[in-house]
């Protein structure tokens, strides 16, 4: 068993983190003033990536991405959890599941993401069917050659920046569908979604289908095969969730420390009273293993071992420790925690959703005892 990063690892960790802390941190209080990015300092920082080599570090190299292994890319991800989601988005990862296009859906879709010339956005959830997305009510029949979709999804996360949507709808009972669903195709429409508290400039859109025609040759993977094409693909997608929360609760963790080794009161450091040290204590040991699950849980995925429960531990903890350990870097700042000066009331509310999108906390729950049951029969 080896925890040291290798030379590539630890080459990923600086080369991210340098670009995040000198290009990134600087835009992030105008986008969380604003409530926006404008469109040409996001294409600015999917050029500079690409510039970097680091576009599309998911995809495989005979597609012309980055070819990291998961290990690599959750060391990736978490330092980019340190900044803003609206300026990390520009980071191109596409979905994992464009590589299961066809050869010419690839050279449509898969190719111009890894280019950095499309962007993609995922949608499952509609208003009624959210945990439960077997309950979608979004259909697709056919008629022909073609499918009619109808229905509507939201939640979708940058679908306002998406060229084109990888859409999950029913095809029959307990049949889903997944199809490729460019923007401008007829009876497609992207709306603006809600307000949310956490992530702001990062927006999420309602998707409505109104008799919205699509060739068969827009559906990805096998008619029916929806869940399938997304189990096979889309299985990691919440370590990325947790590999986030680490790396943003490590940002907090630091400007907690720095605080509490120069605010003076009582004629001292306030880190050296216990009810301030022994909270950093806690804070730090919390984050290490947050990052020990994800990595551990990255680990077995590269090592193709079962890792199911293992991936919704590191989701569950580093999310509800993401919840804690911004609200004690805020107790430690004291009043000044709160105010938008500095970063900190942002993590404590970006932190919320994270317990909530890619399967909730309790969903984590659910898929981790039922593998604990599962050999006695549960
Ligand atoms: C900002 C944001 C961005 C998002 N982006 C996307 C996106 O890009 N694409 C996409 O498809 N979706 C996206 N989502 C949707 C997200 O994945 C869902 O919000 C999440 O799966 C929960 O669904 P829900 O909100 O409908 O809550 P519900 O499923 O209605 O749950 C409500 C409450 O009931 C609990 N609950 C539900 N079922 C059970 C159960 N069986 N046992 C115990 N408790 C249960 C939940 O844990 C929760 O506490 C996004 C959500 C948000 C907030």
């Amino acid at each position: 068993m080896n925890f040291g990063l290798t030379e590539e690892q630890d080459m990923i960790v600086r080369t991210v983190r340098d670009f995040v802390e000198r290009e990134l941190y600087p835009l992030e209080a105008e986008v969380e003033r604003t409530g926006s990015l404008p469109r040409e300092i996001g294409r600015d920082i999917q050029r500079r990536v690409r510039e970097l080599g680091f576009y599309a570090p998911n995809i495989p190299a005979e597609y012309g991405g980055g070819g990291l292994d998961t290990v690599g890319f959750a060391l990736l991800e978490r330092e980019l959890g340190r900044t803003a989601m609206a300026l990390n988005a520009y980071w191109g990862r596409p979905s994992n599941i464009l590589c299961a296009c066809t050869p010419e859906q690839r050279e449509r879709y898969l190719l111009p993401c890894v280019r950095g010339e499309k962007i993609d956005a995922l949608a499952m959830t509609e208003p009624d069917a959210g945990s439960d997305v077997r309950g979608m009510k979004a259909v697709a029949r056919r008629d022909g050659d073609d499918w009619i979709v109808n229905g509507t999804k939201h939640f979708i996360s940058h679908a306002d920046i998406a060229d084109f949507v990888i859409v999950f709808v029913a095809t029959g009972a307990r049949h889903i569908t997944c199809f490729l669903v460019d923007r401008g195709t007829p009876g497609f429409d992207i709306r603006p979604g809600y307000r949310s508290v956490s992530h702001r400039g990062y927006h999420n859109c309602i998707l409505t289908f109104d008799d919205c025609r699509l060739p068969a040759g827009q559906i990805l993977g096998a008619e029916g095969g929806g869940f399938e094409v997304a189990n096979t693909w889309l299985y990691a997608t919440r370590l990325t969730v947790a590999a986030m929360c680490v790396g943003r609760a490590r940002r907090a963790l630091d400007l907690a420390v720095a605080y509490a080794a120069q605010r003076r009161q009582f004629g001292q450091q306030i880190g050296k009273f216990q009810g301030v040290s022994f909270k950093l204590a806690d804070m730090v040991t919390a984050v290490d293993a947050a990052d020990l699950l994800t990595l551990a849980a990255a680990w077995r995925l590269d090592q193709n071992l079962p890792a199911n429960r293992e991936i919704a531990e590191a989701k569950l903890f580093a999310s509800e420790m993401l919840a804690r350990v911004t609200d004690e870097a805020i107790q430690v700042h004291g009043g000044m925690g709160l105010m938008d000066d500095l970063p900190l009331e942002r993590f404590w509310r970006d932190a919320r959703v994270e317990r909530i999108w890619d399967g909730t906390s309790e969903i984590q729950r659910h898929i981790i005892s039922r593998e604990l049951l599962r050999p006695h029969g549960g």
